[in-house]
C-alpha cells in the first residue's frame, strides 16, 4: 500500500506558476529547491529548503483540514488517503498524463526508493554483483535498478517463497530463502558469489540483525551495503567486525533521488515500461475499505495494495 499516489490539480494558489488545473501530479514526501547546500552539491538529496516533513502541518505550521471541527494532519506533506487534500506546491512532480495512476503511485516511493538506492547512492556498475533483502517493492526497485546498471548476479533474499518469480520478473537471478538452511544469510549469499560476498548490497527490510547480514555479506575491503529499511525499533545492535575490514554502510531516504531531477527519469521509464510495474499490482480496495487493506498488506502474495479513490 502506497500512502503517497497520484492525484489531479483541483485547483492552484495565486503564486503558483509551474502548475494549473487538470496537471497530473505525485505528491513526493521530499522537495528539491536545487539552492540550498545539499541540492547544489550533489552530495545528498536532502533538501533542506523543503525537508521530510514530520510534523504533519504545512510549512506555516498550520493544517488545512479538518473532521467535525478536530485538525487533520498531513502526514509527510501528502495526506493522500483522501479524496481531496491540500499539497504544497514545492512537494509536487508534474508527470506525463499518459502515465498510469496506479503505476504513478508506486514510483511515488517504493519501488522508486530501491531503484534510486542501485542508481544514485550504490551507484552500481556494469558486471557487479549484488544482494537484495526482502523483496517487497523497494527491493523489487533495488533489483530493477541493479539489473538496468548491467549487474551480473542479483541474489534476492526472502523468507517468502512466493517472492522468487516476483524477484525474477524484475532480473533476479538467484534467491535465497533463509528458512531452508541453518547457515546465516551473509554466508549464502558468500556461497553464491566465490565466497568472497557481493560488491553491493541493499536492506530493504528494517529487520535489525539483517543490517549486520547486509554488511557482512559484502566483499571485504571493497563492498558496500546501503540500508533502506525503516524498522520499529530505533537502535539496533550492530556487529562491528564486517565494517572494520573496509566494507561501507551507507543509510538512504528515497534511494537518494532527488524529486524533480530524478522521479521524471523514473516516470518517463514507467511509461516506457522498462520495468513490470505490474508484478507490484497485486491488490485494490475502495478508500472506504481501507481497514482491509492494512489486513491484506499481511498475506504473503501481497506487494501493493492500490486504493482507489
Ligand atoms: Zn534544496
Amino acid at each position: 500500500m502506497n500512502s503517497i499516489n497520484c492525484r489531479i490539480v483541483e485547483t492552484v494558489g495565486n503564486e503558483v506558476k509551474s502548475l494549473k488545473e487538470g496537471d497530473m501530479v505525485i505528491p513526493t514526501f521530499l522537495g528539491e529547491c536545487k539552492e540550498c547546500e545539499n541540492c547544489i552539491s550533489g552530495k545528498s538529496n536532502l533538501c533542506k529548503t523543503y525537508p521530510l516533513r514530520i510534523t504533519g502541518l504545512m510549512p506555516d505550521n498550520t493544517s488545512r483540514m479538518s473532521c467535525r471541527g478536530q485538525r487533520l494532519y498531513h502526514p509527510f506533506s501528502c495526506a493522500t488517503w483522501s479524496e481531496y487534500t491540500v499539497i504544497d506546491v514545492n512537494y509536487l512532480v508534474k508527470v506525463d498524463p499518459s502515465i498510469n495512476p496506479a503505476y504513478a503511485s508506486f514510483i511515488s516511493c517504493g519501488f522508486s526508493t530501491g531503484y534510486g538506492a542501485a542508481w544514485k547512492e550504490a551507484r552500481v556498475e556494469s558486471g557487479s554483483s549484488v544482494a537484495v533483502f526482502g523483496l517487497g517493492a523497494v527491493g523489487l526497485g533495488a533489483i530493477s535498478g541493479a539489473k538496468m546498471l548491467g549487474a551480473s548476479k542479483i541474489i534476492g533474499i526472502d523468507i517468502n517463497d512466493i517472492k522468487r518469480e516476483k524477484g525474477e520478473a524484475f532480473g533476479m537471478t538467484h534467491f535465497i530463502n533463509p528458512n531452508d538452511s541453518d547457515k546465516s544469510p551473509s554466508t549464502l549469499v558468500k556461497e553464491l558469489s566465490d565466497g568472497l560476498g557481493v560488491d553491493y548490497s541493499f536492506e530493504c527490510t528494517g529487520v535489525g540483525p539483517l543490517l549486520t547480514a547486509s554488511v557482512e555479506a559484502t566483499k571485504e575491503g571493497s563492498g558496500k551495503a546501503i540500508t533502506l529499511g525503516v524498522g520499529t525499533e530505533p537502535y539496533v545492535s550492530f556487529g562491528a567486525l564486517p565494517i572494520l575490514f573496509g566494507r561501507n554502510l551507507k543509510g538512504s531516504i528515497f534511494g537518494g533521488l532527488k524529486s524533480i531531477s530524478d522521479l521524471p527519469i523514473i516516470a518517463h521509464k514507467c511509461i516506457k515500461q522498462e520495468f513490470p510495474l505490474e508484478e507490484l499490482f497485486t491488490h485494490e480496495v475502495q478508500l472506504t475499505d481501507i481497514e482491509e487493506a492494512f489486513e491484506i498488506l499481511k498475506q504473503p502474495n501481497c506487494v501493493k495494495v492500490v486504493i482507489k479513490i
